[in-house]
């Protein structure tokens, strides 16, 4: 393994971003590795490419302070990682909403600053008509049926989570839910397919694996209206942010952080 010092500035910039950014080529890659006779040095040293870093670069940059950026894949992005099909569709790995734009965050009329961002960065988003959430799933019923279900069932959850010491699971209450209504067998396929998009799906998890009450107690802040990068990809947006951060190493783990009050010394293997 080598260890590598970062006490002196020098800029690389490869992989993803020098694929789609060909006018920062022309900075070389010089040996990276040094030690500790011959050190690296920067103002402020920024572990991960993904938006926070990138965001957190330029912003530094623009103030005048300078960053090195050290990121352990081969791509900038991070958890934001859009890939072009060949038959030209756009797959998002990562992220793909802007959740609450033009200050629709219901909490305080706030607005996403990833909004501000893109609208910054003049990048075209769109709108999501709840009816595309839905995919193939089947509705037999009308969706505005579906989402008066769904409030009606949050309302329900909620009450039964205040009343409950337990952290049952959101399958568990959308069946309780459905005996109650008397659903019908296609009524309840298309109300648990709505479930999965607007908790699971967020969430990651099976709705048996959602704990409601715990969800519920940390979820008060509700999302926004959404838009999506459906022409360029999320990644526009990280790119833009990359664009100007040139001081940027990829596959570059970080493994070892020492520190005192005069410096830090970071190790990468
Ligand atoms: C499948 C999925 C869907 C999502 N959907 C949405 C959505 O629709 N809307 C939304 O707003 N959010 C969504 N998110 C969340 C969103 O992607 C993240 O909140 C956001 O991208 C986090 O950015 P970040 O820069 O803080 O962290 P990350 O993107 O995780 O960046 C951290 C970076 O640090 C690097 N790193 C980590 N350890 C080291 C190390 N030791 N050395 C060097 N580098 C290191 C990583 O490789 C990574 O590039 C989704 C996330 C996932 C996974």
């Amino acid at each position: 393994m080598h260890i590598i010092q970062f006490l002196t500035l020098y800029g690389v910039v490869c992989g993803h971003f020098q694929q789609h950014h060909p006018h920062v080529n022309h900075l070389q890659k010089r040996n990276a590795i040094s030690n500790k006779s011959n050190p690296i040095a920067t103002q402020v040293l920024i572990i991960g490419a993904g938006i926070s870093g990138l965001e957190a670069a330029r912003l530094l940059q623009k103030n005048g302070i300078k960053t090195l950026i050290l990121e352990a894949r081969n791509r900038t992005g991070g958890r934001i990682w859009s890939i072009h099909s060949k038959n030209g569709h756009i797959l998002e790995m990562g992220a793909s909403y802007i959740h609450g734009i033009y200050g629709s965050i219901p909490s305080g009329l706030l607005t996403n600053p990833i909004w501000d961002l893109t609208q910054e960065a003049k990048i075209r988003t769109h709108a999501t008509k709840q009816k595309d959430f839905l995919g193939s799933y089947q509705i037999g019923d009308s969706i505005s049926a579906i989402q008066s279900w769904f409030n009606e069932y949050m309302i329900f959850v909620r009450e039964e989570t205040r009343i409950s010491s337990t952290n049952v699971s959101f399958g568990y209450y959308a069946n309780l839910f459905a005996k109650q209504k008397n659903f019908t067998e296609e009524q309840q396929y298309a109300f648990t397919n709505y479930l999965h998009f607007f908790i699971g799906a967020v969430e990651g998890a099976e709705l048996d694996a959602i704990g409601a009450k715990g969800y519920l107690d940390i979820n008060s802040v509700h999302y926004g209206r959404n838009h999506i990068f459906s022409e360029t990809g999320y990644m526009a947006l990280t790119d833009y942010l990359a664009k100007d951060a040139t001081d940027i190493r990829l596959k570059e783990v970080v493994v070892k952080i020492a520190y005192n009050e005069k410096s830090a010394e970071i190790e990468t293997n």
